[in-house]
């Protein structure tokens, strides 16, 4: 892996980051960028799907959005947790890495691996900056951004990105996952009666009228957005 990876997205389960950010991650990779997406575990305790159908979906999305490489941590689903050997296995993959910019969850969420996983990634994100935190893991780097996608409990974003011509792209990414879609298993699902699709519609929609568009994806950064010129707000 070359160092010109443009960013990392961290999900606690796969599906998580195309739910939150495919049409960002089409933006990117439509644009010549590398993107690299880690699944922290491969989803085999959710109710819908078995680990392994999880994971033929994930690849078949990963496919679709152009990413360069779709990584497992093989962390234990239901059981992440920002301890001292999780730590130091995301610290050495974002050393490898080495992106630009790290998009991971944010901690306001009700699955407990969503929480986990957002306290996970800002550790990893600062101690792997450190010259003195295990440097048997590789070099120091630490992203210039660590950027937060928004789970299922509102957050007031910092920035979202218009994704207006991306929706049926999207819609085709989240389609992958027909284990998670309505039909199987649906009733065993805590939302009942809207998919993942549903969900990241009617969630894309609302954060489109917000900055006056069809649809457009949230992110949260901490303290201010720092700009180096004003073209991105030109428009
Ligand atoms: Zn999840």
């Amino acid at each position: 892996m070359t160092s010109d990876c443009a960013a990392l997205f961290v999900g606690p389960h796969p599906d998580d980051v195309e739910i939150a950010a495919s049409g960002t991650i089409l933006r990117l990779t439509r644009s010549g960028h590398r993107v690299v997406i880690l699944d922290l575990t491969a989803g085999e305790m959710g109710s819908r799907g078995t680990g392994e159908q999880r994971q033929r979906e994930a690849a078949a999305a990963a496919a679709m959005l152009g990413v360069a490489d779709r990584r497992s941590l093989a962390l234990r689903d239901t059981a992440i947790a920002d301890d001292d050997d999780s730590v130091q296995k995301l610290v050495a993959l974002m050393r490898e890495v080495r992106p630009r910019l790290l998009f991971a969850p944010h901690e306001r969420d009700v699955h407990p691996d969503h929480t986990a996983a957002a306290q996970l990634a800002g550790k990893a994100w600062f101690y792997s900056g450190l010259v003195r935190f295990h440097p048997e893991l590789g070099s120091p780097h630490r992203p210039r951004l660590l950027v937060r996608y928004p789970g299922n409990v509102p957050v007031e974003p910092t920035f979202a990105v218009d994704i207006s011509d991306l929706v049926e792209q999207k819609a085709a990414v989240l389609g992958c996952y027909r284990s998670q879609l309505q039909g199987e298993g649906a009733k065993t699902h805590m939302v009942q009666g809207i998919d993942v699709r549903d969900r990241a519609q009617v969630r894309d929609r609302f954060f489109g009228v917000r900055i006056g568009c069809a649809a457009a994806e949230p992110f949260v950064i901490d303290g201010p957005l720092p700009l180096a010129d004003l073209g991105a707000l030109l428009g």
